[in-house]
């Protein structure tokens, strides 16, 4: 198969899987918005989250907007939020509208078509929610939505009915999710998210640890943020040191494409976190014309195991409402995922799911990797599909039959086993 990637910046760019992209952000003075900040300012991740571009005006003053994507801004005002960091446009291309960067999260007119299977919640997370802002799906574990805020919109978000919004979780919701799990003894497991649940202050977040660890039945909590990603500065070394006394703590980001990893503040960032102990996992969407290549895919694992983040999955686009122009078809994903296996090591393999519809939960899905499989007898084929037979069975299903070799033939004995019936 040839893969191609599309160049971006032929003058910064790197290669791999054939082909050039760019690796190299924008210098903050090529922005005339942001010439006079200081390094001090730039590090600073509440100085990042005042500044970001949340208007189509400013967006306009960033990049030159096409006439869609102008269009698209405006019209989409009312529905999903706009907002991106300034860190995050600096990875952005002014001059590709189909910079894979600039497509997560400058709005399109595609966004605005609803397909007649798209649903407003596809995963039913309101639906099985038994009290608000906490969502029960599996027995062992539950997600608790800590605020609705970002510091930046994906166009593509799954939780778009919600996130964006001001109100999010008040303390008597927070307080009426934490008296459920404390309720709920089979409850081993927390996924704090939300909205970004690393966009609210320390304290805030420190709050909630406090009363989740509190719980003895909780044996882990897991923080899903993508702010690794969009605002790293976020990952400041005191938040790391808060982090590190709720242990066993996990945290899930949310890396879609190679370029995100290129900043060195994002390394460092992923790098303080696994330095403290906090085992680091990460989940990308497959998104059309952004990241559904191969050589993308595996770029994008190799450089996550580099800051020692696991992948962890990769998602089929959810059907929520204005997502088609993202959406990639299942082969594509099983494609992408045999262009892993046996080409990589196992640690850069994510698990590719689709969310099911209607709240069933996350389905794995692999290449079909059986051939045949009859009497005990598989048939396999490796990732150059070579064939090998592999007895299905223990001991007690199968007859051992050895079989002697004369002295000197070269070998001393052959073993065959063959099933019982
Ligand atoms: S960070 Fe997550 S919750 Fe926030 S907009 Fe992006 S996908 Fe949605």
């Amino acid at each position: 198969m040839i893969v191609k990637l599309r160049a971006i910046d032929k003058t910064s760019g790197a290669k791999f899987g054939g082909a050039t992209v760019r690796t190299r952000p924008r210098e903050v003075q090529q922005f005339p918005r942001w010439r006079n900040v200081t390094a001090a300012q730039w590090r600073d991740w509440r100085w990042q989250l005042k500044n970001r571009i949340s208007t189509p005006e400013e967006l306009g003053e960033l990049i030159p907007l096409t006439p869609e994507e102008r269009s698209a801004a405006e019209r989409s005002r009312t529905m999903f939020r706009l907002g991106i960091t300034p860190h995050y446009a600096t990875l952005i291309d002014p001059d590709d509208p189909d910079c894979p960067i600039r497509r997560q999260v400058v709005p399109r007119e595609d966004e605005l078509v609803i397909a007649p299977f798209e649903r407003e919640d596809p995963l039913n997370e309101d639906g099985q929610s038994p009290v608000p802002g906490l969502t029960h799906r599996y027995p062992d574990r539950v997600l608790l939505l800590l605020t609705h805020e970002c510091a930046l919109y994906c166009r593509y978000c799954t939780r778009r009915r919600i996130v964006g919004d001001h109100q999010g979780n008040d303390p008597a919701q927070l307080a009426a999710a934490i008296e459920y799990i404390r309720g709920h003894p089979e409850i081993r497991d927390v996924l704090i998210s939300g909205g970004d649940p690393l966009s609210v202050s320390d304290r805030r977040l420190e709050d909630v640890l406090r009363r989740l660890r509190a719980i003895d039945h909780v044996e882990i909590i897991r923080i899903g943020t993508r702010l690794p990603v969009v605002m790293p500065q976020r990952i400041t070394r005191q938040l790391v040191a808060m982090l590190r006394r709720y242990h066993p703590l996990w945290l899930n980001t949310h890396f879609n494409h190679p370029f995100e990893l290129a900043p060195v503040e994002t390394r460092q960032a992923m790098e303080r976190l696994a330095d403290a102990g906090i085992p680091t996992g990460n989940q990308s969407v497959l998104l059309r014309g952004i990241n559904d290549q191969p050589a993308v895919i595996k770029k994008l694992m190799h450089e996550l195991v580099k800051v020692r983040c696991r992948p962890y999955y990769l998602y089929n686009c959810d059907l929520s409402q204005g997502l088609s122009h993202f959406r990639t078809s299942i082969d594509r994903g099983l494609e992408i995922m045999e262009s892993l296996w046996g080409h990589t090591s196992g640690y850069a393999i994510p698990t590719f799911v689709v969310d099911a519809p209607g709240g069933g939960g996350k389905i794995p899905l692999l290449p079909q990797y059986i051939v045949s499989h009859h009497q005990g007898r598989l048939t396999l084929r490796n990732y150059r599909d070579h064939i090998s037979t592999y007895w299905d069975g223990g001991a007690n299903d199968l007859v051992t039959i050895q079989t002697p070799q004369p002295i000197g033939s070269g070998v001393r004995s052959s073993l065959e086993m063959v099933a019982k019936d």
